[in-house]
């Protein structure tokens, strides 16, 4: 990780001793788990140099447009839409919450037993480590499970230029009229913060943008259906969070350019795994920068991950967007649409994920589905109960874990994988 920006640093005001020590335990990561292996498509380069470059470069890049009067918007949640802050020129960020950080502190705000998820977006505030969360003009949080709903009243505190999305909770004609006017909530809360008045023709440019990155991500995933799979599930989860982060029209170039080279490898039947390696879906909840924990395990074990249930993934990235509409209403519609169909396990009930994990096993051809749930997670960890009744009725091999951040159970856990690995093989 590059560290020549330290005035940049300071002035974003990071504590530069955290902010070092979350560096170094990055590259470490980033090094064991990446760039020590073997035959990895060589357009990963530009990812490794994204990676080496992401509290560097890509922070001066948001700094440089500020400075020109564009906003940086920063986003826990796949619901908040890309599509509306792309139509007001300002940059929408995702920001990190896959890694502990200053646990002690956090856990004098929140109780012991919240998802880590919640408690790193805490961590990295109070221990001022996140150069995203300090140049955001804005943050959106929203209300989806309890953990975050209760926790962003506190988050507010060391927030305050926090704003809170409500969620619809069920797929009724009510809550896609709740997501509608949420939605019209925050484009105007966009335009208000942007001084943009976002028109039709401008909110079309928005969609086509963020249309254009999906398809690439689609691309990609429906690549790794080959046998041997081009790309490690290391690799393509990588992609997925980096494009949270990215320049949007650089970030879909260099996919569309890596999915070509991973075309060549299937034709030449290249893979990153070895013919025959048992093939992995992974499905659950959200894997943020740097959590590679479960990944890392399952290919280490001699799998291949070759899809992402998750909104780190698939549920983040499917459907696009129509571009039909003509009017900002219908285009807002059009929006309202395409989000309403991530199935993320707070709807309730929530029987299209069931189905999409089912049809994601068979057209990746997946030996096996491995639920990861975070601990103190009830949506996805109540969610993968029937889940497992359902795939074990369809003959669909299934393990379910429940983990946190730490590396502490890491030999369990491996010892659970490989046991599982050599079942489905
Ligand atoms: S799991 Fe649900 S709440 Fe979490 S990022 Fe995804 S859609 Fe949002
Ligand atoms: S992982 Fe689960 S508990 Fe944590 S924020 Fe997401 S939905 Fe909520």
């Amino acid at each position: 990780m590059n560290r020549d920006y330290q005035k940049m640093w300071l002035d974003l005001g990071l504590d530069l001793n955290a902010h070092d020590s979350l560096l170094s335990s990055l590259e470490t990561g980033y090094r064991d788990f990446f760039l020590n292996r073997k035959n990895r498509p060589e357009e990963m380069a530009y990812l490794d140099f994204v990676m080496s470059e992401v509290h560097g470069l890509r922070i001066k890049e948001l700094l440089n447009a500020k400075a020109s009067g564009r906003k940086v918007i920063g986003s826990f949640c796949v619901f908040v839409p890309e599509e509306i802050v792309l139509a007001a020129d300002a940059i929408m960020v995702g920001l990190c919450t896959g890694a502990d950080f200053a646990m002690a502190e956090v856990e004098k705000i929140l109780p012991r037993n919240t998802c880590a998820l919640i408690k790193s977006a805490f961590g990295f505030k109070l221990s001022k480590v996140c150069p995203f969360l300090e140049a955001a003009d804005l943050v959106v949080g929203e209300n989806t499970c309890d953990g975050k709903k209760k926790a962003y009243e506190q988050f507010k505190q060391l927030q305050p230029n926090l704003y809170v999305m409500d969620l619809p909770q069920q797929k009724t004609d009510i809550g896609r009229e709740h997501l509608q006017s949420e939605y019209q909530r925050f484009l105007t809360a966009v335009e208000q913060l942007t001084g943009v008045e976002i028109t039709a023709e401008r909110l079309r440019h928005g969609i086509d943008l963020s249309n254009k990155k999906r398809a690439a991500l689609a691309r990609l995933a429906r690549l790794r259906a080959a046998d041997p799979a081009p790309i490690s599930g290391l690799d393509a989860l990588l992609i997925n969070q980096v494009a949270f982060y990215d320049d949007p029209v650089r970030f879909t170039g260099a996919i569309n350019k890596l999915c070509d080279e991973l075309e060549v490898r299937i034709r030449n039947r290249s893979g990153a795994a070895p013919d025959g390696a048992p093939r992995i879906l992974l499905s659950g909840c959200p894997m943020a920068v740097p959590n590679w924990k479960i990944p890392w395990l399952i290919e280490k074990a001699g799998a291949v991950v070759v899809g992402e249930e998750s909104c780190v993934g698939e549920r983040g990235c499917r459907n696009l967007v129509a571009e039909t509409g003509t009017s900002r209403e219908e285009l807002m519609a059009a929006i309202v649409d395409r989000y309403f169909k991530i199935d993320c396990a707070v709807f309730t009930p929530n029987p299209e994920r069931e189905s999409h994990i089912v049809e994601m096993s068979r057209a990746l051809k997946a030996d096996g589905v491995v639920h990861y749930g975070l601990q103190f997670c009830q949506p996805y960890i109540i969610e993968s109960m029937p889940l497992e009744d359902r795939l074990q009725k369809q003959d669909i091999n299934f393990l379910r874990i429940e983990t946190d951040y730490s590396m502490e159970d890491v030999g369990q856990l491996q010892t659970r994988l490989e046991a599982f690995i050599e079942i489905i093989s």
